[in-house]
This record gives structure tokens, sequence and C-alpha cells, in this order.
């Protein structure tokens, strides 16, 4: 249902049209996969996927915690885990022929591992069939578990995601209570100290939904807590409320402000920072990633 019926017009995408879309939406189907792309109707899927770029959910649909910004299920799904799944999206990210795979998942705090194991088989499936792919993997805070953080990091991984949502002072009223600003910043953190140690080839990145009340002296904050955890990709949107049952949107942010903080953004050192109306984590998120390598 239209919740925020005067969205202003910049937040208004093109419907996606065109023979590749279409070609796409059929296989995802095909396959059985979830896609954030089409579970959160994401505006920009039209752009994205004829980019080669989707954004997978693994691990399934019931999350074990409940951001009030977020229209994912609430519950238990009792260490239930698919055992086949890392072949099934290797198979479904050749046949649809991705250049660029986000795989996300709810937040497991039902499993001893919190799901790192799973992301980091899917993430070998995937490179296995198809090496040319690139992989990020943007993940859940892992109650903090640097175990589980390095399982995803040797996974021959692309990118580490996990994203900081919001503001310090606005983190305890938009996010679960069981995710925390310091302990997002933590796991970032570690993950760039693990791969700086390591040698590893992989970008660390983070995200922020702005419109939820935040002012811009905290956002330029947030972007200095994340930048002393070394990430180098920043990605900002607009918050959107999913349905009335979630927290309001207490602005809607001008394309102006947004480029705004994209050049604040820079200026604070990130190698990329993509922010705008509709700019969501997995945004284009080859093209970033091309950018923040300098090509
Ligand atoms: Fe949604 Fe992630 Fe929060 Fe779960 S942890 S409710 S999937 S934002
Ligand atoms: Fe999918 Fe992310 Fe692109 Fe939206 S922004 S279409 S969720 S890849």
């Amino acid at each position: 249902q239209p919740v925020d019926r005067q969205r202003p017009d910049w937040l208004k995408a093109p419907l996606p049209t065109g023979g590749t879309y279409a070609r796409l939406k059929g296989l995802v189907q095909e396959l059985e996969l979830h896609t954030v792309c089409q579970e959160a109707r994401c505006p920009n899927v039209g752009e994205c996927w004829v980019h080669g770029t989707a954004t997978i959910m693994i691990l399934g649909k019931v999350c074990t915690r409940a951001c009030k910004f977020c229209a994912v299920s609430t519950g238990n799904p009792a260490g239930w885990v698919d055992p086949r799944e890392p072949e099934h999206v290797a198979r479904a990210v050749a046949e649809l022929g991705l250049g660029y795979v986000v795989l996300t998942s709810v937040d497991r705090d039902d499993l001893p591992d919190g799901g790192a194991g799973q992301f980091a088989a899917v993430v070998r499936a995937i490179k296995e069939r198809s090496p040319g792919v690139r992989v990020e993997a943007l993940t859940p805070d892992f109650q903090g578990g640097e175990e589980a953080v390095r399982t995803v990091l040797e996974s021959g991984l692309d990118v580490f995601a996990h994203n900081l949502e919001t503001v310090r002072r606005l983190t305890p009223r938009v996010r679960d209570p069981r995710a925390g600003y310091d302990q997002s910043l933590a796991v970032l953190d570690y993950a760039g100290r693990y791969v700086r140690g390591r040698g590893l080839d992989v970008l660390t990145k983070s995200s922020l939904m702005v419109g939820l009340g935040e002012t811009d002296e905290e956002i330029a904050r947030a972007m200095d807590d994340l930048r002393a955890a070394g990430v180098s990709i920043l990605t900002i949107g607009q918050y959107l409320r999913p349905t009335r049952h979630h927290l309001p949107v207490e602005r809607y942010v001008t394309p102006e402000e947004f480029e705004a903080y994209r050049r604040m953004g820079l200026e604070k050192g990130f190698v990329e920072v993509f922010s705008g109306p509709l700019v969501r984590s997995s945004y284009r998120a080859e093209r970033v990633f091309k950018e923040a390598q300098g090509g």
C-alpha cells in the first residue's frame, strides 16, 4: 500500500522494460531464487539487471531480528540451512550470465556461525563455476564474531559489506536491539585489518540510510567512524517506509543534498561514494566496484 503518498518526483524510477529484464525475470522464477531486487520491489531492478548485477538472498527469508525499517519477517528458522543452496545459486549465476553478484542474508542468530559457513560455501561454488564473476557478500554482524568474519573473508570474495544503516543516536530506535553501532563498526574494522594483514584483495563497504531524522553533523561523524574502521566504499540512500508499521520518513533528502554528502564522503577519503535518492547498498554494485578499483 502506498504509505508515503507525497513522495517527490525524484523517487519515481521508470518501470523496467525490454527483453533482457524479462528474460532474467523468467530465469529467476524458474530457478526458484529469492532476489532482494524482487522481494523488496527495488526501483533499480531494470537498471541493475540489464547491467548483470543482482542481489541474491541466501539462508532463507525468516530473520531472527526485527529492525524497525525492514519488511523481512521475523521468526526462528531453528537451524534450517539448505545444503543444495551453494550449487543452486552457482548454477543460477552462470545461467543468468551475471557479472557481479551481491549475496546477502537475513540475520541467523539461531546458527552457531551466524550463517558464515554458508556464505563462504556459496561464494566458492560461484567462483568455481564462473571464475570471472565478482562476488560481494553483504553480511549480518555475526554478533561481532571474528571467526565468522574470517570464514567469509577467506572464501575468495571481492567485496565484504556490512551496513551501518544509520547514525549513532538513531541506532537503538532504528535497528534491532541486538544490533549495535559500535558492533557494526568493529566488524568492519576487523574485516579491514584482517584483509590488510593477509594481503587479500578484498574491499570493505558500508551503507547508510538517510531521512530518519539524522543531522548533517551526525552523518559526517558516521562517515568519520567508517573511515576510521578502514571502509573504502560508501553508499547513501533515502529511507522509504515499507509499511505503516515501520518508522515514518522524517524527510526527503533532495538530490542536491545527496550530492553534498557524496562530496563530503570523498573529502573524508572514501575511494568511492554512491549517494542518491534511490541508491541502495547494492545499487549498480559492479560500477561502484570498478570505480573503486580505479577503472
Ligand atoms: Fe531486516 Fe537485516 Fe534487520 Fe533482519 S537484521 S530485520 S533482515 S535489516
Ligand atoms: Fe537489486 Fe540492489 Fe540493484 Fe536493487 S539496487 S535492483 S536490490 S542489485
